[in-house]
């Protein structure tokens, strides 16, 4: 049952009973009016009486002969009985059938013979009692006017309802129309389209709550895009969190498989040899047994020092590698650097060009040292017989510069930056002869730029590389 009907049935109740209570109310006036309309004219005739007697103490058969016949002709009279003041009867003229008369008025309410009785006592002029009279009035035309009245009333009742109804049905429906719009709007809303308008059509709390409504689903709206953006941003955000987790899953699986990869060609060049070594059946020579030990000895340094490599690269990428920072002559400490590389074997010789008075900066020397070892063991590798590996020390008020140059074969322009990623080796016959890590520029490169520097290469003149590490100058 929509609002609207509920709201028609409600008033046409309150209708109902406020009409029938007027209906009751209004018959009994009817009746009480009329009821004194009979007591009045029964006082009238009284009057009338006593006005036209010679002898006021008492009431006369013939007086009363004149009187009776022309008030039994007054409409609504059935009869009139007189009594004198002893209340014996003189006369009675008219329709009657009582045995007794009662000298009291009758009460409206308690007719049992359908006459209502009035009782007048006739007074003198000194309003002593002569006499009195009881006039019958018929009841049954206050019934038919009463029941007249009551139909009419019905009649006009049930007009004024349907009245009522089609009024109140039309007005709720012009009134209750904001109502309407509201609700088609909150439906609007759980579907969460927030577009749709209230329309306001009137400036009373209708209009005002329909304006209102409106701002409210404006600000629905924005504050429902805001949460809708904020929940694509968290998802995106996951998604790429997401991702990066996958991708360094992966790297972390190719990583692994790589150094169990690298690990295992030393360690089964050694197994090999050691078997070969101590197996009873081999008649091995002094020099091939010294052979074979050289070769262990060569493969054990790979192995420690692709160790070495694989723990330095996993605390750089853990962020786990300290520096141990001090302040130090680097000027000195690559002299020291090179110092400890051995150089026979190719014939190669190094040389070191400084500035005079190289400042002291801060640094982590066994850090640095080991990024000096790496390029120089690099330029050892690449370089040819007899040539010369040239180290440069430079300085400017903000950095200091170190060049390491060979005479090898250089590096081609599209590998210049690839050769400082995790795992890049040359393809060249050197590069698979001397196999390492892969790892030694990476670790450099993340050395340096953790002291704040910066390292590249470069082709050296006329021929081969020139790697060039910058280290910034600070107190
Ligand atoms: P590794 O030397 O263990 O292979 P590095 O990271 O030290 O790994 O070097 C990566 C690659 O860079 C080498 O495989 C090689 O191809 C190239 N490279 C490094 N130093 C030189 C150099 N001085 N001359 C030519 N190529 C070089």
């Amino acid at each position: 049952m929509s609002f609207k009907v509920k709201l028609v049935l409600v008033i046409l109740l309150i209708n109902i009973f406020v009409v029938s209570l007027t209906l009751y109310f209004r018959s009994k006036q009817i009746e009480i009016s009329i009821k004194e309309r009979m007591i009045f004219r029964t006082q009238i005739i009284a009057d009338i009486i006593v006005y036209s007697i010679d002898d006021e103490t008492k009431l006369d058969r013939l007086i009363i002969g004149e009187y009776t016949e022309f008030i039994i002709k007054e409409p609504e009279i059935q009869y009139i009985a007189f009594f004198n003041k002893k209340n014996q009867l003189i006369e009675v003229a008219g329709e009657y059938n009582k045995k007794e008369f009662i000298f009291q008025t009758d009460n409206i309410f308690r007719i049992t013979d359908n006459v209502y009785d009035v009782y007048k006592e006739i007074k003198g002029k000194d309003n002593k009692k002569i006499g009195s009279i009881i006039i019958g009035f018929p009841m049954q035309s206050l019934k038919d006017i009463i029941r007249k009245n009551l139909i009419i009333g019905i009649f006009l009742w049930a007009g004024a309802t349907v009245l009522i109804i089609i009024l109140n049905y039309f007005s709720l429906s012009y009134f209750l129309k904001p109502i309407k719009y509201l609700y088609e709007s909150t439906k609007q809303i759980a579907k969460k389209n927030f577009s749709n308008k209230v329309p306001i059509l009137s400036k009373d709390e209708l209009g005002i709550i329909s304006k209102q409504f409106n701002i409210m689903s404006e600000e629905l709206a924005t504050f429902y895009n805001k949460l809708k953006n904020k929940v694509k941003e968290a998802t995106s955000g996951l998604e790429k969190a997401n991702k990066k987790l996958r991708e360094m899953d992966k790297k972390k699986s190719e990583f692994v498989a790589i150094v169990a990869h690298d690990l295992r060609t030393p360690i089964t060049s050694i197994m090999g040899f050691a078997d070969t070594l101590t197996d009873k059946e081999f008649k091995l020579t002094i020099q091939e047994k010294e052979e074979y030990l050289n070769i262990i000895r060569y493969e054990s340094h790979r192995l420690s020092r692709l160790i070495a490599d694989f723990l330095d690269i996993s605390k750089i990428e853990d962020n786990r590698m300290g520096l141990d920072i001090k302040k130090k002559n680097v000027s000195e400490l690559i002299r020291k650097a090179l110092n400890s590389i051995n150089t026979k074997a190719k014939g190669v010789t190094l040389s070191l060009e400084s500035e005079e008075n190289f400042r002291e900066v801060y640094l982590d020397a066994d850090r640095i040292t080991q990024v000096i070892q790496n390029l120089i063991g690099n330029a050892l590798k690449y370089s040819p017989q007899n040539s010369v590996i040239k180290v440069l020390l430079k300085q400017n008020p903000s950095e200091i510069r170190i060049n390491v140059i060979d005479h090898g074969p250089g590096i081609p322009d599209e590998y210049k930056e690839k050769i400082f990623e995790k795992f890049y080796r040359g393809d060249d016959d050197i590069s698979k002869k001397e196999r390492g890590s892969g790892l030694g520029l990476a670790i450099a490169k993340s050395i340096i730029e953790m002291h704040g520097g910066r390292i590249w290469v470069e082709d050296a003149t006329p021929s081969g590389s020139c790697f060039i590490i910058t280290l910034p100058v600070k107190d």
